[in-house]
């Protein structure tokens, strides 16, 4: 690991590939497969003898690699695999360790939730959810003999924070493995394996690709971590194209300079709407109100281009609301360059009984914003205006 250079410079310079040509960073290399001088030469990579490239779905092609080697240093992991996307990161971790049971802290992602709820379950795996205030269940969860124990923090929408070192350092007591949803906070923002998580997840769809044009996804760990999950990357086919990876690995060159200027509009944007009369409630873990801005303070170093505001109207005039927006677009994504708008209902947690939705706090007048590279006033000015 290159231990000594900061991000940024790791974003720029890791992983990349200089060709004899003199390009300055990894080309695409779009073959589907690589061709050896001889038989040995084959199975020498083949056997594993010797590194190289062999077959793109086997992630043995150089871009891909080359992106590999990025994503590992960025979350200062040992080793990482890319995926064609987010959720095939996280379904081929849950396949290849999860057996006896996993748990589930807090609110995730939804796509992330039906898997669990009902693929996982349909194969008879034991699957536990525990809400933020039910955190005094998981030792007696993890006394049955769990596998791993899933979490995103922030998590979406309420940005709720998760102690990644308290967790981490239970779980281990009970020889389950963590792993942390990154995708909100970003390297950038917090490093779960520096506190003690073994595996970090990313749908890189989000802030790593950063434009909104790429779908991939990531895992980061030590080697021996992930060893087991590539057989499953290999044979469900969930390999990231090279075209995809080249796009990525361009993406990542920018990605502090991108999520610090995120955090800093996030951050004077959910300041202005905290005093705003209409808004009841602002979620952003860097304000000095947030119930849980000091465990945010100690393992986060930025606090993200999420915002969730609770309007002081009802769920019609919440949509209103999002309606009236110009800047902000309706979409349900996160992380690029276009500001982006949701009601939490109408999507990510969209189907979720009343009782449900109470459970987890979700309420209709709640509204989650994903900060763009805008200049800060414009956006102040379209939300001001549409809360007029
Ligand atoms: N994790 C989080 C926090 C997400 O927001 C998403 C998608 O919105 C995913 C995982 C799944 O990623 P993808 O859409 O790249 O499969």
């Amino acid at each position: 690991m290159e231990d000594e250079q900061g991000l940024s410079t790791r974003c720029v310079h890791s992983g990349e590939i200089h060709d004899s040509e003199g390009s300055p960073h990894t080309t695409i290399y779009n073959a589907t497969t690589f061709a050896f001088p001889s038989t040995k030469a084959l199975l020498d990579v083949v056997d594993g003898r010797k590194p190289g490239s062999l077959y793109t779905r086997y992630g043995l092609n150089p871009t891909i690699r080359s992106l590999e080697a990025k994503l590992a240093e960025i979350e200062r992991a040992e080793s990482a695999i890319a995926f064609s996307s987010g959720m095939a990161a996280e379904s081929a971790l849950f396949l290849a360790y999860v057996r006896k049971g996993i748990v589930c802290i807090g609110d995730a992602y939804g796509g992330t939730l039906e898997l669990l709820n009902s693929q996982l379950r349909s194969l008879s795996i034991p699957v536990h959810f525990l809400l933020g205030n039910e955190l005094d269940k998981l030792q007696p969860l993890l006394e049955q003999g769990m596998d791993l124990v899933f979490f995103e923090t922030p998590t979406n929408p309420v940005l709720e924070i998760f102690d990644i070192r308290e967790i981490s350092d239970i779980a281990h007591r009970h020889d389950a493995l963590v792993c942390v949803d990154n995708t909100f906070a970003t390297p950038v923002n917090q490093n779960p394996l520096l506190l003690g998580a073994d595996i970090v997840v990313h749908s890189a769809t989000k802030y790593l690709g950063g434009h909104s044009d790429i779908t991939a996804g990531a895992l980061m760990g030590s080697r021996r971590m992930l060893e087991p999950v590539l057989p499953w990357r290999k044979n469900l086919g969930q390999i990231i194209a090279p075209e995809v990876a080249s796009l990525l690995l361009r993406s990542i060159r920018s990605l502090v300079l991108r999520v610090k200027r995120q955090n800093e509009t996030a951050t004077a944007v959910a300041l202005r709407l905290s005093k705003h009369s209409k808004v009841k409630k602002v979620f952003y873990p860097g304000l000095e109100n947030s119930r849980q801005t000091q465990l945010a303070r100690l393992q986060m170093k930025g606090f993200g281009g999420m915002v969730t505001i609770e309007l002081d109207g009802d769920t019609r005039e919440t949509a209103a609301f999002v309606d009236k927006l110009r800047l902000f677009k309706i979409a349900p994504s996160l992380g690029g360059a276009e500001s982006l708008v949701t009601q939490p209902i109408t999507t990510t947690h969209h189907g979720l009984s009343e009782g449900e939705l109470r459970r987890r706090g979700i309420t209709g007048s709640m509204v989650r914003l994903s900060i763009g590279f805008e200049d800060e006033e414009d956006l102040i000015t379209d939300l001001e205006k549409a809360l007029a």
